[in-house]
């Protein structure tokens, strides 16, 4: 497999299709010190230099006391390849971490959304792109479908309230087999969050449930994907979208599957 070209290939299919990234954009890039965000940046930096549309892109890490060494290497790394970057220590997080230290994702996204929108602000952007993988539609969608009650997964594109951003997932083909090998090969500092290493929640037993099932079936992601790209409402239960008027219809074949591996 060609890495480069097989990231920038799918990292472009997913800008073009969801019209992420528009002329005269600027791109904040939200580093969360792993591989997937790092390879993120670099496949944007990349794109910008042969895209048929002009877009800035900088980058920004919000300290939020989880990490497990010291963010600076992080910077100084960026700083030699010419790219802006801002780290934010988030004081309001922080205190979190000494008043409620047992506090759930919830409130520590909620703290970091927040966080995320002043710093973008600051930088000036009007997008801000996020490093989530095809895995973590994968896993959203199931965690959604078995445990919420919804058929959803993650937005590849949508706003923040008022529409002062633009939210975008460009990595949403791009497997975390790819993003592993890209950022070992690109040699960044990769700086562990110390929530990563936990194990026991429900993200770590889908990812064995995924694991266990792609022994035998290798392709069931790209098949997902693809499912969440081919909605058949008639089929499904929501009668928002059902016309009970309609004829029965035989099921639409197969899509060829998005492949993200290879
Ligand atoms: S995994 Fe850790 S850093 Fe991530 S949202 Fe949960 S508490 Fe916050």
């Amino acid at each position: 497999m060609d890495l480069d070209k097989t990231l920038l290939r799918k990292v472009g299919e997913a800008i073009a299709r969801f019209r992420m990234i528009r002329d005269g954009d600027r791109v904040a890039v939200a580093l969360s010190g792993g591989k997937d965000s790092l390879t993120l940046l670099e496949a944007l930096v990349r794109l910008q230099k042969k895209a048929p549309v002009e877009f800035a892109v900088c980058a920004f890490t919000v300290e939020q006391g989880k990490f497990l060494r010291p963010i600076q290497p992080l910077g100084e790394w960026l700083l030699g390849r010419g790219i802006q970057w801002t780290c934010f220590r988030d004081n309001p997080s922080l205190g979190l971490l000494v008043e409620q230290p047992d506090h759930g994702c919830d409130l520590c996204s909620r703290f970091r959304r927040r966080a995320v929108y002043e710093i973008a602000r600051g930088l000036g952007a009007n997008v801000i792109a996020f490093g989530h993988t095809a895995d973590d539609f994968c896993e959203a969608f199931l965690r959604n479908a078995l445990f919420t009650g919804r058929l959803s997964a993650l937005p590849a594109v949508t706003y923040s309230r008022q529409k002062e951003f633009r939210l975008i997932r460009p990595l949403v083909y791009v497997s975390e087999q790819v993003t592993g090998a890209f950022a070992g090969r690109l040699g960044a500092p990769v700086i562990p969050c110390g929530c990563s290493q936990r194990t026991g929640t429900l993200r770590q037993s889908l990812r064995g449930f995924f694991a266990g099932l792609e022994r035998d079936y290798p392709h069931l992601k790209e098949n997902m994907l693809s499912a969440m790209g081919n909605i058949e409402p008639q089929r499904l239960l929501d009668p928002r979208y059902l016309d009970p008027e309609l004829p029965e219809e035989p099921a639409s074949g197969p899509l060829p599957p998005i492949v993200t591996g290879s």
